[in-house]
């Protein structure tokens, strides 16, 4: 199967950081294989703007440098690079100033679609959002796309939307969350709102919990100073994994419209209860020779009494009829054993079994894997073949896109790609509202205040592990167990 290329219409997109980490990493290769795929019309137009001087083909130079490091070689042609850097420009501005606006200004095109990117740090985004009005270089219908984090508390949140708000309307802000750019997120919602065979069982009655596991192997690194201000709480869960959670969890839009879908994952996480210190545990990773010499949290930190967390799980549930009485445990952290991300929806078991080969009986779990390998897989029971009786063993309905798509999975755009091209379309769906960020953090807010205030610190975990012994414990007590954390 060939996936379709939907065309789109001519754009203006200014990356703001456009010299960043961020833009090289991401953003700049991820125009370049939306070009490859057709996406970019002939006039579009890419600018960079930084503080930086530089010209247009020093800032070409940045991004042929940036696409060399982040394309595979096979689509990176001298002759396909070079109509590419056509499209790209380059302005001096800085968002702290009035210079360099003007020519802003005098470049754009107020007949196209206009996307400004804001990848700079938050503390920039309301002096940025202020000049493209002040300059008049915003046209009413432009869109704005905006980096987490979005503030790093409910006051924040609320003061970073009003400053916005003085400028744009809420239908063009595009909250970025490269979660919901994600393939199988995406098909998360296809597969529950297309098929009839989950929605029926998709509850309470049927599902016997969920765990959500976002796992990183990199530690905090050069950026732990920064780091510490967050944790995982702030830094993950507050958002990746509660939209992640909201997807899994809302009802049925009445259809596949942004408002209609953001009204969903609303209500869920205004339906999230509250949790006590019994349903959380909280780590960080240790240094010395068990971690092969490498630094701990605390020295990745530069603090020795750093209380942060590297490392969060989790238990959380949602008060409504749907979900009442089904945990979902969500984990994430730093230096973990692997590199995986994962939704596993594990249902309960039959009521009563014909069977006597309870070793060979497992329940069935669809686990949604987001990395790597994006992809559904179902697990179900059936005979292991052969004489000797009645055995049961568990086999895979694999629903692996990359295969299913003909590809080599190279060719699924990445998420950052694909919400580019959202945000070009007009469409919000995978951009989180205001509303959604603000209710968020006012219930992860008072959770956070309350292991302050109690002066909890985080429990030790080797690198390489799966997070404190303390999470196992999370899950044991209810019966049940984290799924294994691998690639
Ligand atoms: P970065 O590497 O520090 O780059 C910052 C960019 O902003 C540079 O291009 C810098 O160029 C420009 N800049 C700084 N001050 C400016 C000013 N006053 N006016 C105009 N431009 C200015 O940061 P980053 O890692 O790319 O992150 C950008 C944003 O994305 C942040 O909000 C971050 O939280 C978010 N984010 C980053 C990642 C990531 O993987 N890097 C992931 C998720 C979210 P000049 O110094 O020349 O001005």
């Amino acid at each position: 199967m060939v996936s379709r290329v939907i065309p789109v219409d001519p754009f203006d997109l200014v990356i703001f950081g456009g010299t960043g980490d961020l833009a090289r990493r991401k953003i700049l290769p991820g125009l370049y294989r939306r070009f490859l795929a057709g996406q970019v019309p002939d006039s579009s137009r890419i600018i960079g703007a930084a503080r930086g001087e530089m010209d247009d083909d020093g800032f070409r130079a940045f991004v042929a440098e940036a696409i060399g490091e982040f394309v595979s070689e096979g689509k990176r042609d001298g002759e396909t690079l070079a109509r590419f850097l056509g499209h790209v420009h380059y302005v001096s501005v800085d968002a702290k100033g009035d210079g360099g606006w003007k020519d802003l200004a005098r470049l754009m095109r107020k007949d196209v679609v206009q996307a400004f990117y804001f990848s700079v740090a938050p503390s920039l985004f309301g002096d940025l959002a202020e000049r493209l009005h002040r300059f008049r270089i915003a046209t009413e219908t432009a869109r704005i796309v905006v980096e987490k984090p979005f503030g790093r508390d409910l006051d924040s949140a609320r003061a970073l939307n009003a400053t916005l708000a003085e400028h744009f309307t809420e239908h063009q802000i595009y909250r970025i969350d490269h979660y919901l750019g994600k393939e199988t997120v995406q098909n998360l919602m296809a597969v529950r709102f297309a098929n009839i065979l989950f929605e029926p069982l998709w509850n309470a009655r049927h599902v016997d919990h969920v765990q959500i596991t976002v796992a990183e192997t990199v530690g905090v690194g050069g950026r732990g100073a920064y780091y510490d201000k967050s944790g995982a709480m702030r830094d993950m869960v507050q958002n990746h994994l509660m939209q992640l959670l909201c997807l899994i969890a809302m009802e049925a839009p009445y259809r596949f419209d942004p408002d209609a879908v953001r009204d969903e994952k609303l209500k869920v996480i205004r339906a999230l209860k509250e949790i006590g210190p019994e349903d959380i545990v909280r780590g960080q990773y240790r240094g010395g020779p068990r971690a092969g010499g490498e630094p701990s949290y605390v020295e990745d930190a530069e603090d020795p009494a750093s209380k942060t967390e590297s490392y969060i799980a989790l238990k959380v549930q949602i008060a409504n009829w749907r979900w009442k009485g089904t945990p979902f445990y969500l984990r994430t952290g730093k230096k973990l054993r692997a590199r995986a991300s994962e939704i596993a929806v594990v249902f309960k078991e039959v009521p009563h079994s014909i069977f006597d080969d309870e070793e060979g009986w497992r329940e069935n779990v669809l686990s949604i894997r987001l990395q790597p390998n994006e992809g559904m897989t179902l697990s179900v029971m059936i005979k292991e073949p052969g004489p000797g009786g009645m055995r049961l063993t568990e086999v895979p309905l694999d629903m692996s896109f990359a295969e299913a798509l003909g590809e080599d999975g190279t060719d699924i755009p990445d998420a950052y790609e694909r919400l580019i091209m959202d945000v070009i379309r007009g469409n919000q769906t995978l951009f989180m509202r205001g509303d959604e960020v603000e209710a968020a953090w006012a219930w992860t807010d008072p959770i956070i205040a309350a292991w302050e205030a109690r002066g909890d610190k985080p429990k030790g975990y080797d690198p390489g592990s799966s997070g404190p012994e303390d999470a196992l414990m999370l899950l044991h007590r209810d019966g049940r167990r984290w799924r294994e954390i691998r690639e």
